[in-house]
């Protein structure tokens, strides 16, 4: 969640005279150092946070481990969120000092108390506190993070968590070999919120996961709009979320083209390039074959699917 709200906590943190020490952006040492402290079990974004904690954490004072419960009313983030400061506990030894306040951010109160706290942590200045917190709502309400290319003659829908889409590491720098191939991105970030809530109460049973509210719902967007020649949803191997994500997406896709990429810590680069490669191609072949349009068989599949 470092690339969704690092402009608040950098903000805030400036403004108390902290002096902040960042981890390294992900590379493979952060992954060796997570793979070896972490439990084998765990998805690879929780191993590799493990291992970005250990490569600072005899820099510091202090761990900021967010403990995010959910970000909206009735949406909970996964689970393995709620427990990471337990979990870096107990798996790293030697740490400094760690956040374990939990975070709601849909409630005021919550995310005032886990602000306040972190401040208090830093300096007895309440004034200075609410000063540094105003600064950095300001710092990350200005921030955007969405990415939607334009002038491309193809474009991806890139799907999945912020830290799968964002973390160029982890995608094995999905974003610039798109780029480089020509191919344009849309991110989740791109689209309108609301789109997703109209989306999610057509299903029989709403998912209360916000991972999986936003990937299906900005894969639906994409199946109607049309802002993109094809999905690519990235995935963590193991992550129980998207294990429900990936089937009702897949539900809805018909023939519209979407390729799904799971990856752990033994995938293989070339594997992942000759797949994307293939995606590419075929995509162009389609569009020889039928154009920019939509396939005819779509607006069978979507009737089809309203019956069921
Ligand atoms: S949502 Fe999935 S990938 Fe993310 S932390 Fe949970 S299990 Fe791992």
């Amino acid at each position: 969640m470092y690339y969704r709200y690092h402009p608040f906590l950098k903000a805030f943190l400036k403004e108390l005279d902290a002096k902040i020490i960042f981890s390294e952006k992900t590379n493979k040492r952060i992954l060796d150092l997570g793979v070896k402290y972490c439990v084998d079990e765990a998805c690879l974004p929780i191993k590799i946070f493990h291992g970005h904690v250990a490569s600072i954490k005899n820099q510091c004072d202090l761990i900021i481990v967010p403990r995010i419960i959910k970000e909206k009313g009735g949406e909970f983030i996964c689970p393995k969120f709620c427990g990471l400061p337990e979990m870096i506990i107990n798996s790293i030894p030697h740490l400094p000092a760690i956040t374990r306040k939990p975070i709601s951010m849909d409630q005021k109160k919550s995310l005032d108390r886990w602000v306040i706290g972190l401040g208090k942590s830093i300096t007895n200045n309440k004034e200075k506190i609410m000063k540094a917190y105003s600064k950095a709502i300001r710092v990350q309400e200005s921030y955007n993070i969405s990415i939607n290319d334009k002038n491309y003659s193809f474009k991806i829908a890139l799907a999945g968590h912020p830290y799968c889409v964002h973390d160029s590491f982890f995608n094995m720098n999905i974003i610039k070999k798109l780029n480089n191939m020509g191919v344009g991105v849309v991110t989740e970030e791109a689209v309108k919120k609301d789109s997703f809530e109209n989306e999610i109460n057509n299903l029989y049973k709403k998912p209360f996961w916000e991972f999986t509210r936003n990937s299906y719902g900005f894969c639906m967007n994409i199946l109607k709009t049309h802002n993109a020649n094809g999905i690519i949803y990235i995935s963590s191997f193991g992550c129980g979320i998207d294990s429900v994500s990936i089937e009702l997406i897949k539900n809805q896709v018909g023939d519209f083209p979407f390729l799904i990429l799971k990856i752990d810590e033994h995938t293989g680069e070339a594997g992942v390039d000759t797949r994307i490669e293939a995606f590419i191609n075929m995509l162009e072949e389609r569009r020889d074959l039928l154009g920019n349009h939509i396939s005819p068989f779509r607006e069978h599949l979507y009737t089809h699917q309203d019956f069921i």
